[in-house]
């Protein structure tokens, strides 16, 4: 069996500005860039980029994972990583994917790292949000996500209607984070089937992402049949387990899917193939590497036109390549 050269480097790097959602302030990203070669020095990079919040492994539990392997591991080891670690299956196996391209093209994996997908802009949480689609809108964007469930629900919705009023022909996305009460989603998705019954206004609810928390399904597929707008799941359907779990479970409506953290891409590309998912791609913010990886992915998946949810740099570095060339000498 080959054996490929494995090396990994931890990285922490600032969001600016911080994230804001229903699970909290969230500053800091930390993540770990692998690195495979082969025996003629080419190069596959991979990244780990948990969010143990969201249903992930720890950023702890990743690094052990990392120290325990060997200077030089095999496709066996790659492809047996546990499923407890997913966000690891997936830093290992694109890791893995990206070597392997580089061996079957000799090209350079840059040119093959474009997505004719279109992406959705993340609104700043509350009334900010008024203020910032016009910029995303004149730079092409017109998928807008909005994170609700921040500030108290009459504030959210007066802003709502403001915005809803504000909007032209674009999509909207809801996100709620799983911080709504049964009673708020119930408003929320009630206000949402009033603005799609609005013909005047040519802004379109696409969907709200995770009303309730992960534990509250059965609410969610009630909710989900009782109005016009769509629920889409996504805490829900952290890791591919989950998603099966739901898909057993009879959802059919949309699932949000991170495939940084949802685990092996082998196995997520099986499941898609054998079933008709209605999905959403999204990233986890992390660095160029993942979402390359991602995008690919979701490139690969994607059975619709939604917008990805992969944001633009959301770091404080701009150049990419900079940073990970830097990370990597820097120790
Ligand atoms: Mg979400």
């Amino acid at each position: 069996m080959t054996k490929n050269k494995f090396q990994f480097r931890p990285y922490r790097r600032r969001f600016k500005p911080p994230l804001q959602t229903n699970h909290g302030i969230w500053d800091v990203r930390e993540g770990i860039i692998l690195r495979l070669s082969d025996e003629i020095g080419r190069v596959g990079y991979g990244e780990i980029a948990p969010i143990s919040w969201f249903g992930s492994e720890t950023i702890e539990q990743a690094l052990d994972f990392c120290h325990q392997l060997a200077d030089e591991i095999t496709q066996e080891t790659i492809f047996s990583i546990s499923d407890r670690l997913p966000a690891c299956q997936f830093g290992f196996e694109s890791a893995w994917a990206d070597l392997k391209a580089l061996e079957a093209r000799g090209e350079n994996p840059q040119a093959t790292r474009h997505s004719p997908l279109s992406y959705g802009g993340l609104l700043p949480a509350g009334e900010a949000a008024l203020h910032a689609w016009q910029k995303l809108w004149d730079r092409g964007y017109r998928t807008f996500k909005w994170k609700i469930g921040v500030y108290p629900i009459a504030v959210e919705l007066r802003i709502f209607d403001l915005l809803t009023q504000a909007l032209p022909a674009a999509f909207l996305r809801l996100d709620a984070n799983a911080g709504l009460s049964y009673d708020d989603a119930n408003l929320w998705l009630y206000n949402c089937d009033r603005i799609w019954a609005n013909a005047e206004l040519p802004v379109q609810i696409e969907f709200i992402e995770q009303p309730l928390p992960v534990e509250q399904f059965d609410q969610m597929q009630e909710l989900s049949s009782c109005y016009a707008t769509a629920i889409a799941l996504d805490e829900s359907v952290a890791t591919l387990a989950q998603l099966k779990a739901c898909y057993q479970q009879g959802w059919r409506r949309i699932f949000v899917i991170k495939p940084s953290i949802a685990g092996s891409p082998k196995r997520l590309r099986q499941f898609f193939q054998a079933n008709k998912i209605d999905a959403v791609f999204s990233s986890v913010f992390e660095t160029a590497v993942g979402r390359q990886a991602a995008l690919k992915l979701a490139a690969e998946l994607s059975q619709n036109h939604r917008a990805l949810g992969f944001g633009v740099n959301q770091f404080e570095e701009q150049d990419e390549q900079t940073w990970l060339e830097h990370l990597w000498k820097a120790h």
